[in-house]
């Protein structure tokens, strides 16, 4: 398990999009960004990768594409909360053997008969997937096919093209080498295809900026009423998790 400790988190990502002819592909571009999970982040990963590893079935209870960490930040503010939970996001684990029942198939080969999913391992960061005014961390697992020697992700596009007949219809995020994107943020930003870009844009920008107020009032809420404790011991000077007032 291999992610990496984050140094440096932006706040300042920003969104570009360019809608070619009538296929309106969206093309999401990140800026400004080191490691792209903060260390909270990074514990609250670790603890799903975890609960999945040790329950196959924990799908059956838990949405995949939005598993919410308990406590904490959402939970309500009558008991005293940890400042680390503000900065969780939730995450979307994309894990077709076992969400489907079924070995995926290898998107070299298009076979499934030498892909070895008891050595399936997570992969090394999950990508950040961008929804309207917040993102989540879109999670998968690589397997590795005994016949060509390489790995592919749960998410690798070709291998879920191979199997359309079971994952149809089940995964509509977007993806990028790097990033995805949601099918809400999608929803809006082809259907604001009449309006300019840098309108549509300021108006993701607008949708962020008033997320980010209403977390922060709700954390100065918890502040005042003195439900939060600090965790950490240790201070960095680099760590943005680390509580500032
Ligand atoms: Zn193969």
């Amino acid at each position: 398990m291999a992610l990496p400790r984050n140094r440096r988190v932006s706040h300042y990502s920003w969104i570009r999009m360019h809608v070619w002819n009538n296929k309106r592909q969206v093309f999401v571009l990140l800026v400004d960004m080191s490691h792209p999970h903060s260390n909270s982040q990074r514990d609250f990963i670790v603890s799903v990768r975890k609960q999945i590893d040790q329950n196959p079935r924990f799908f059956d209870e838990n949405n995949w594409s939005n598993i919410v960490p308990k406590g904490g930040r959402n939970s309500s503010l009558l008991k005293v909360i940890c400042h680390d939970s503000f900065y969780v996001r939730p995450i979307a684990a994309c894990v077709p053997h076992l969400l489907f029942n079924e070995t995926p198939c290898c998107p070299h080969c298009g076979s499934r008969r030498h892909v070895n999913i008891n050595s399936a391992r997570w992969i090394n960061s999950p990508k950040i997937l961008y929804g309207l005014g917040t993102h989540k961390c879109l999670d998968t697992m690589l397997c590795p096919c005994n016949s060509c020697k390489r790995h592919f992700a749960g998410y690798d596009k070709v291998s879920m093209g191979h199997d359309q007949d079971t994952t149809i219809g089940f995964f509509n995020m977007k993806l990028s080498k790097r990033f995805a994107v949601d099918e809400e943020l999608f929803s809006f930003i082809i259907s604001s295809w009449k309006t300019p870009v840098t309108v549509t844009r300021q108006q993701l920008e607008d949708v962020a900026t008033r997320k980010h107020l209403s977390d922060y009032k709700c954390y100065l809420h918890a502040l005042r009423t003195k439900k939060i404790k600090m965790r950490r011991l240790f201070y960095d000077e680099e760590d943005p998790t680390q509580p500032m007032v």
